[in-house]
């Protein structure tokens, strides 16, 4: 089954509201096996909504509308509707009901504008709202199916989630939609689709693959569509198992697991007290890792020696390291790994110092030239990373490439 979107409302289309409701219905009706074909955003006026409607209804079965369903003058999709299907405008004595019981409640005055709202075309069944006071509204015209829906976000999002994905998924029926995801960190997609190519052209026609790439990072989706369950689970397990292996410790965890989690699990898992020194980050590494719940169990914290003295004062880093080598240097990492685990007995530590940019770079130490280490008093395994000139962009790799090396180091030792 096709679907399309047609979003209405002038403040889509002159940038002071961003669709956020096409991408929220996307994700889920991807979820349930529905195909999207097409996104359309319109403005308040009826010739352009039945342009719209026309226009998706030749190219899918199903068309999802958000928007022009509030109390005010501008809001006219239903009366675009009616006049698209040929339909009539009714009173719904069950909406006004709601919507009186609703201002009840609330001690305020039903206006004119709220009774508006009970009218409908009259061959709409009506979808819960359970957030506001405007119904989803189920048409059907030539075999198509038109949902409206309000423009709301949380209340689009409540009309789905109580009656709309059910009856969307009602006429999908007989299809069975099963989902593998993959997180992996530290390489591209390019080398991930490199390393899984023959698994992929071994492909039957009910899986696809997305690559979602992120910081440092790629999240892998299999998606399979069958149309029994059983066969779609066991495609999934197959294909989602062969690639896990093949891609060995590029993966970090499957599902919706995040870095810091999977280094919380094997922290805890290896009875391990992790900390950092951070120097280009600004704490932005122990930020994340403090970002899990329960992190206390195993992060006992950040040195953030943003300056030389501060290095030397609170890590021990030598005035010799500094000025021989200099703050980002490999000798400087390793020292702020020693004085790190000597000041806070951690189990292993991870030390970042870089130049972050956009200014402070040189031609033997361009920005974004980025020193990382990990380790303990026994081993410490460094890594230089040469990243670009956008300031955010290096810091935010290196918090993510640092808590990776930080996950395959234990991997690797423990
Ligand atoms: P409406 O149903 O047209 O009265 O929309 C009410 C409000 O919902 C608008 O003023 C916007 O702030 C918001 N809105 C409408 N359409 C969207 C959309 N596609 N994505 C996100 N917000 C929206
Ligand atoms: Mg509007």
């Amino acid at each position: 089954m096709i679907a399309s979107i047609v979003t209405v409302g002038d403040e889509l289309l002159n940038g002071q509201t961003v669709d956020t409701n096409s991408a929220w219905l996307g994700e889920k009706l991807n979820e349930i096996g529905v195909t999207l074909s097409l996104k359309l955003s319109v403005s308040d006026n009826i010739k352009g909504i039945i342009d719209g409607l026309s226009y998706a209804s030749e190219r899918s079965d199903i068309i999802l509308m958000t928007g022009g369903l509030g109390p005010t003058k501008d809001d006219i999709t239903k009366v675009a509707i009616a006049e698209y299907i040929g339909d009539t405008m009714s009173f719904s004595d069950v909406t006004y009901e709601r919507i009186a019981g609703f201002f009840k409640a609330s001690k305020r005055p039903m206006l004119e504008a709220h009774k508006q709202q009970c009218y409908m075309p009259s061959t709409a069944s009506l979808v819960n709202n359970p957030l506001g006071t405007a119904p989803g509204m189920w048409m059907s015209h030539n075999d198509k199916i038109i949902l409206s829906m309000p423009g709301v976000p949380r209340e689009m999002k409540g009309i789905m989630s109580e009656g709309g994905l059910k009856k969307i998924n009602a006429l999908v029926e007989g299809s069975y939609i099963d989902h593998y995801i993959i997180q992996t960190a530290g390489v591209g997609e390019t080398t991930i689709a490199e390393k899984i190519n023959d698994i992929i052209e071994d492909f039957p026609p009910e899986i696809s693959i997305a690559y979602l790439p992120g910081v440092a990072s790629v999240k892998l989706r299999l998606t399979v569509k069958a149309t029994q369950q059983e066969l779609a689970e066991k495609l999934t397990q197959t294909f989602g198992n062969r690639i896990t292996e093949r891609l060995g410790n590029m993966v970090y965890g499957l599902g919706s697991i995040k870095l810091p989690q999977a280094i919380g699990k094997l922290c805890i898992d290896k009875k391990l007290i992790i900390a950092t020194a951070e120097s280009c980050t600004g704490g932005g590494i122990g930020h994340e890792l403090t970002s899990i719940a329960g992190s206390s169990a195993y992060y006992t914290g950040s040195i953030v020696s943003y300056s030389n003295e501060l290095k030397q004062k609170l890590l021990g880093i030598s005035s010799e390291t500094l000025s021989n080598h200099g703050a980002v240097s490999e000798e400087t990492v390793r020292d702020m790994i020693h004085g790190l685990v000597d000041t806070t007995q951690c189990d292993i530590g991870v030390a970042v110092s870089g130049i972050a940019g956009p200014g402070g770079g040189t031609l033997e130490k361009p920005v974004g030239t980025i020193w990382i280490a990990i380790g303990n008093r026994e081993k410490i395994k460094t890594r230089k990373l040469q990243l670009i000139r956008n300031r955010r962009l290096n810091i935010d790799y290196t918090i993510v490439l640092a808590m990776n090396e930080l996950r395959l180091f234990i991997e690797c030792n423990f």
